[in-house]
């Protein structure tokens, strides 16, 4: 049983739905014409229920299933927000905003879940209630978590939670996916080392920060290779370091930033005890002051067992036997989903977009082909998990 025949029906709607996002792109949580043409159309398809404003530009539709929506309620969740990245694909439904375009792809999971929600308001053929959640600031501002804290998870009494996301490299029709930590903890650190400037060819007067964060950059690199369980991943990146701006001066200053990423909330906190400690001894031995800034971003992204079996088995029926890996390798990437996952239990699954270029690469675009199977995968799962009684 692949694709479910109604929905292969829609494709040339949800596509025109998918490229006029993708013509539109809005970051973070700026989502605002995004948001409200997912309300008009959840709308036009007679949901029971459509709530805006979720999370600052987030929108919340509720369908209920043929015996009025007693029972459970499934939560299924699309990301709305596009990156600031100047778009390089040439296609003509390429983005009209300069500098701000959908290089994620969140505007096929978008569409993918309208189609979704507009077959299951059609059909009904469930017990029990769907929640479809359409978030704003997947990228790095944490629009899951806004949702929650505006009572996402309470106000619609959710149970259970799934989350997609296209996988670029893998075969349109086929899926990935696996238990436990899927995607990284995505943690930022800036490290201040104040010396003491002076002439360049009078050195002992001074304190060199750039000498000193020379040191600290290497010592960073013995947290992943002698503290850390070799069996264990982490990530430690210093990726700016900035210091000076004349061949003879030996600056007051230089400014570290970097993250760290990692799939254990051990490591994780590891990670974060040793950064201080060598950033901070380090530089005071010689004699210089460091300011550890850490930020904590999002959390490790962790399926649930049983609900990752089930996401497998539905994904299987839509694609296939053996087109199902169910052992990925986690990706050190992060995805605010995760904080969706720390309060329901649920699964994260990536869907193939074939041959593309990478996420968040200037001449990536999400694969239409893959609509009337991300659409399947979302409507066999609410109609298998919430079967009806007759
Ligand atoms: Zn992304
Ligand atoms: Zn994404």
């Amino acid at each position: 049983m692949p694709i479910v025949n109604r929905l292969a029906d829609m494709s040339d709607e949800i596509t025109a739905w998918r490229r006029d996002f993708h013509e539109n792109p809005e970051i973070l949580y700026e989502t605002v014409r995004t948001g409200q043409k997912v309300a008009e159309l959840l709308e036009s398809f007679g949901l029971d229920e459509v709530t805006p404003g979720i999370g600052k530009t987030g929108v919340v539709g509720v369908i209920k299933g043929r015996n009025g929506g007693a029972g459970r309620t499934i939560g299924l969740r699309a990301d709305m927000d596009a990156l600031p990245i100047e778009e390089a694909t040439g296609k003509p439904y390429a983005s009209k905003i300069p500098g701000k375009m959908h290089a994620c792809g969140h505007d096929g999971h978008t569409a993918m879940l309208l189609g979704a929600a507009k077959y299951l308001a059609e059909t009904r053929n469930f017990d029990g209630t769907v929640v479809v959640i359409f978030q704003p600031a997947e990228e790095g501002g944490a629009g899951a978590k806004a949702m929650i804290d505006d009572g996402l998870m309470t106000r619609w009494p959710i149970d259970e939670v799934y989350g997609m996301h296209n996988f670029p490299g893998l075969p349109v029709g086929e899926f990935a996916i696996r238990k436990g930590a899927i995607m990284a903890a995505t943690d930022e650190f800036r490290i201040t080392i104040t010396g003491r400037g002076g002439h360049a060819a009078k050195p002992h007067e001074t304190i060199d920060p750039v000498v000193i964060g020379s040191q600290v950059v290497s010592a960073l690199q013995t947290i992943a290779s002698r503290n850390a369980d070799p069996l264990k991943s982490v990530v430690v990146s210093v990726t700016t370091f900035n210091a000076g701006n004349a061949f003879n001066v030996i600056p007051q200053e230089a400014v570290l930033r970097g993250t760290v990423r990692s799939l254990d909330p051990e490591i994780r906190d590891m990670a974060e005890k040793r950064l201080k400690a060598i950033a901070t001894t380090i530089t005071e031995s010689f004699g210089a002051k460091a300011d550890v800034f850490f930020r904590r971003g999002y959390p490790v992204t962790a399926n649930h067992d049983d609900q990752t079996d089930f996401a497998a088995g539905i994904a299987e029926e839509i694609a296939g036997k053996g087109k199902v890996i169910t052992d990925i390798a986690p990706m050190m990437g992060g995805e605010d989903f995760s904080y969706m996952l720390e309060e329901r239990p649920g699964a994260f699954i990536f869907a193939g977009n074939g041959d593309s270029a990478g996420l968040h690469h200037p001449e990536y675009d999400f694969n239409d082909d893959l609509i009337p199977v991300g659409c399947s995968y979302w409507v066999r799962l609410v109609e298998t998990a919430l079967p009806t009684a007759a």
